[in-house]
């Protein structure tokens, strides 16, 4: 067969057959597909019909370490063959996740040191607020239950990470939310103390934060605010979730993004970069105080658990996915590689009339798009989608991120991009943006 006649085959497939998530079912409908992957290399993504695309978002934030390593096939190869899946409830266990718990409590900062496995970033969420109320319920304080989280949030699309979810238009498509969540200014310490008072400290479970909002925007934390969220946390007796989920693993230019914050939360929730999306991974870290607790005052079975929790083939490539991004130093190239690519993005506000703010931390970063650079005044109409169409068609895969006033790109790509993938990066993004101003 052709490869035209293989793409058609697929295409009509894939319209009467598959519901593609976080997708518009009409487009698809009426335009097939946006594009059927075929093979991946490095930074590197190619179509079917043989178009090579560099992946500007490492996929969806998480194919840190690249596309194409061996290793982690030959792994999942012989696990598979080995002991493919074997269950963790009743106490069962198998070595791919002890060892991938005992290297995570090693890298983790601080003191935390117990993981509970799940398959993604949303299950890990809905694991961490279900693990806190128990805490406090089992702690005595069971009415402590509210998960505060910030405005833009994202934390995930199971029923409580919606919830907690800061970003309307993931609640306006459901008629449902789960009760028990509240949204706060995302830059103020202030209003997290007013919220404090006005609902009372003894109803709240936890504060939940990605320290760089990934998919609201890549908003960086003001100066200081974490830390003050912290400090609020310990003073009144509230835990402090992490979900570093995109943040994790390098992404920022160290392994986690709490670090360049110098703070350790209560709990860290990590997916995505754990197995570079090779296979379904997450996981949540409690710190060992909370573990320790958890193990005095819960003397029954923790009731809750996924079928793959401790899933050893995810566990084994999740293990050889932190080796290969640590013999290769990968956390320290997406510092520099980040610093550079960031460098490149900004001379666009001077090669073009309407790029404005470029911020990052490592290769987590976004470009905002102006229509006057001195303002920062927006576009009536948005901009990005044509931009990152634009990019698209030249070869480079990126998001834009359009909620409220926004109109920015976002960036996210693999961390063992080489100075000549950053030097493609922004060539082509250049192109793209001067196209499009050109239409304005
Ligand atoms: N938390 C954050 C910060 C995320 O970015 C995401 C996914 N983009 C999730 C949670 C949900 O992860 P998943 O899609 O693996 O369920």
């Amino acid at each position: 067969m052709s490869n035209e006649a293989l793409r058609q085959e697929l295409v009509e497939l894939d319209k009467k057959y598959f519901i593609h998530p976080t997708s518009s079912l009409q487009d698809q409908q009426a335009n097939g597909p946006a594009i059927i992957f075929d093979k991946a290399e490095g930074v590197h993504v190619w179509d079917l019909n043989g178009k090579k695309y560099l992946e500007g978002m490492a996929s969806l934030w998480n194919v840190n370490i690249g596309y194409g390593r061996k290793e982690l096939a030959e792994v999942a190869k012989e696990q598979l063959e080995k002991c493919g899946y074997v269950s963790s409830f009743t106490g069962f266990s198998n070595e791919p996740a002890i060892r991938l718990a005992a290297k995570v409590a090693e890298m983790t900062p601080g003191d935390l040191n117990g993981v509970f496995f799940t398959s993604g970033g949303s299950e890990s969420n809905d694991s961490a607020y279900k693990l806190v109320r128990h805490y406090w319920k089992v702690k005595g304080k069971p009415e402590k239950t509210k998960i505060v989280a910030r405005k833009r949030a994202y934390h995930g699309v199971a029923s409580g990470s919606t919830s907690a979810t800061g970003i309307e238009s993931f609640h306006d498509f459901t008629t449902s939310l789960a009760p028990g969540f509240v949204h706060v200014d995302p830059d103020s310490p202030e209003a997290f103390r007013k919220l404090i008072e006005e609902e009372g400290a003894d109803t709240i479970a936890a504060f939940l934060t990605e320290p760089i909002q990934g998919a609201g925007g890549v908003n960086l934390p003001k100066e200081g605010y974490l830390q003050e969220i912290r400090k609020i946390c310990d003073e009144n007796d509230i835990l402090f979730i992490a979900d570093e989920v995109i943040n994790g693993f390098g992404r920022t230019g160290k392994m986690f993004a709490c670090e360049h914050y110098d703070i350790v939360p209560d709990v860290l929730l990590l997916a995505k970069g754990i197995s570079s999306g090779y296979v379904q991974l997450g996981a949540v870290v409690l710190r060992e105080k909370l573990h320790k607790e958890l193990i005095e005052l819960s003397p029954g079975v923790l009731m809750h658990g996924f079928t793959y929790s401790g899933h050893p083939t995810a566990c084994a490539v999740g293990l050889k996915n932190i080796e290969i991004m640590e013999n290769e130093n990968m956390v320290e190239n997406s510092r520099v590689m980040g610093d550079l690519l960031a460098e490149k993005l900004t001379e666009l506000q001077k090669e073009t009339d309407i790029v404005g703010e470029v911020r990052h931390l490592g290769l987590l970063g976004a470009v905002e798009i102006v229509k006057n650079q001195e303002t920062g005044e927006r576009f009536a109409e948005k901009v990005t989608p044509k931009i990152v169409a634009a990019a698209r068609e030249r070869g480079l895969i990126l998001r834009n991120v359009v909620y409220w006033e926004k109109d920015t790109i976002v960036y996210s790509p693999p961390l063992c991009m080489t100075e000549e993938d950053v030097n493609e990066f922004a060539s082509i993004l250049k192109e793209a943006v001067l196209e499009v101003q050109k239409s304005l």
